[in-house]
């Protein structure tokens, strides 16, 4: 995965030539100054470019045209210093194939009350500026993120460097293809989709490799390699009684080693960011990738069970968007439920690939028997999520076009044990309560498939939405079905209206 230093941003600042040189070469300087600043604070992950100040509709249709022909240009952020008249902006703006974040803010922080005049007023014009260049965008109908106040202040800059996760998220999925091993479940709906419609919309390259070529690659991995690597694993986690000593165990443990070096290597040579599998689809193989899985999402790469490369390219976007940041995210799938009054939560986990990145302690490597595929029993790794507040975002294709769908939770704590059940799991507490999340989102047709990002807030997840350009709906506390279901209703009638 690329560093997030290595995506540009572009700081491109609007101006015009009405008010003299003076005040442009004073623009100039006064956004060299922000840019420096801006580009050396942690909060703003990617990498601040400052460009040339615009003021003319050639100057700004060739900055257009030259951030479409920058590979690592991630996206554009656009600000007014003074007014600078936007019709000048449209030949530019329609040619523009970067996400782009409107910022609403002002050099100075405080009038200067005793000293303001107007040329003061002249040069510090973003109010009166950012108010036509807003007006272009709405007009345009274009995709775009604002966030306004002043620029030194640290949300402004936390909410800037959301959105800059989200559009780094959207050049590694073009870059980035998913492998999908095996194709989807067999007379499953929701983990279909149309691929060339997502090429179309995310950029994202959707193919299938035959299992036989990993079993090929899990055939070739020699025994001395795969020792290697669950020496590893003996350092990082924890190991169930039986599985350091060779028997029946050790083999799991040593299979999925292998399975997790062939896979690494074929998503390698693909420069692949996500991959999928199916239980139906194991010919080779010994048994379901698990623990294998398990440590490829650790890493950063994308899955999806079923063959559900929606969520696997989700996950990788999720990867991305969290890179280096506390709590980890995870593929997910809502199991069953708890409905005690007052105690009401939902228990999620997966037959066998929850990431560890969301895990509360060590993770325990352990060997059981799999109900489903009916292959070797699997090695995987055991944890509890941990608790605090998480999101679940799921994207499902409706035919026509893709709806995300992200319900903000509560991750808690797992106080009962369940020694009977040998899978990682999380247990989360949706908002706005159990049975309203519930209705909202099946409201929504969301999958039993998501991504759980303790990493992330809702806010991510939007505005990587909003940079596709599709619907997303936020299922929180203050939803209620009924207004919910009206949303989607007066969506579907705007999504369906070919306006954007
Ligand atoms: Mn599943």
């Amino acid at each position: 995965m690329k560093a997030l230093k290595d995506y540009e941003f572009w700081f491109i600042v609007g101006s015009q030539d009405l008010y003299g040189e003076e005040t442009l070469r004073q623009a100039a300087a006064n956004a060299r100054i922000m840019a420096e600043d801006l580009a050396a604070d942690p909060l703003l992950p990617g990498k601040l470019v400052l460009k040339p100040v615009a003021i003319t509709p050639a100057l700004i249709r060739r900055l257009f045209a030259e951030a479409n022909a920058a590979e690592d240009c991630a996206g554009i952020i656009t600000w007014m210093h003074t007014f600078s008249p936007s019709k000048m902006w449209i030949q530019g703006l329609a040619a523009n194939k970067k996400p782009l974040l409107h910022l609403h803010t002002q050099f100075n922080r405080d009038i200067p009350w005793a000293s303001i005049d107007m040329d003061f007023m002249n040069l510090n014009q973003s109010a009166h500026g950012d108010r036509e260049h807003g007006h272009i965008f709405a007009r345009m109908r274009l995709p775009r993120t604002v966030v306004a106040g002043y620029w030194k202040d640290p949300a402004v800059r936390r909410r800037t460097g959301v959105w800059m996760r989200a559009a780094c998220a959207r050049m590694d999925g073009i870059v980035s293809p998913v492998m999908r091993l095996g194709d989807n479940m067999r007379e499953v709906a929701v983990t279909e989709g149309d691929k060339v419609a997502a090429q179309i919309k995310f950029g994202w390259q959707i193919n299938t490799w035959g299992i036989g070529d990993l079993a090929a690659g899990y055939n070739a991995v020699s025994v001395a390699a795969a020792e290697n690597l669950a020496r590893e694993y003996a350092g990082r986690y924890e190991f169930a009684a039986g599985l350091a000593a060779s028997g029946a165990g050790r083999t799991a443990v040593l299979e999925q080693a292998r399975i997790e070096l062939a896979l690494t290597e074929m998503l390698r040579a693909e420069n692949a960011g996500a991959f999928t599998t199916t239980f139906q689809d194991l010919h080779g193989l010994p048994q379901l990738p698990g623990l294998a899985v398990q440590r490829l999402m650790e890493q950063g790469y994308g899955f999806g069970a079923e063959g559900d490369w929606k969520q696997a390219m989700l996950l990788r976007a999720a990867k991305v968007m969290a890179a280096g940041l506390p709590g980890g995210v995870s593929f997910m799938e809502d199991y069953t439920y708890h409905f005690e009054p007052g105690k009401e939560a939902a228990l999620g986990a997966h037959m066998l690939e929850v990431c560890p990145s969301i895990a509360a302690g060590k993770p325990r490597v352990e060997v059981h028997p799999l109900g489903i595929g009916g292959k070797a029993d699997p090695a995987r790794l055991v944890f509890d999520g941990a608790p605090g507040p998480a999101v679940l975002a799921t994207l499902i294709s409706l035919g026509d076009r893709f709806r995300m769908i992200v319900n903000e939770v509560e991750g808690i704590a797992i106080e009962n044990a369940m020694p009977r059940l040998p899978v990682a799991r999380a247990l989360w507490r949706p908002k706005p309560s159990l049975a309203g999340a519930a209705e909202a989102w099946i409201l929504a047709g969301g999958t039993h498939h998501a991504v759980y990002a303790p990493a992330l807030s809702a806010e991510y997840f939007r505005d990587w939405a909003e940079i596709m350009d599709i619907e997303c709906v936020l299922i929180d506390g203050n939803t209620e079905s009924g207004r919910f279901a009206d949303e989607l209703r007066r969506n579907e009638a705007y999504w369906s209206s070919g306006r954007r």
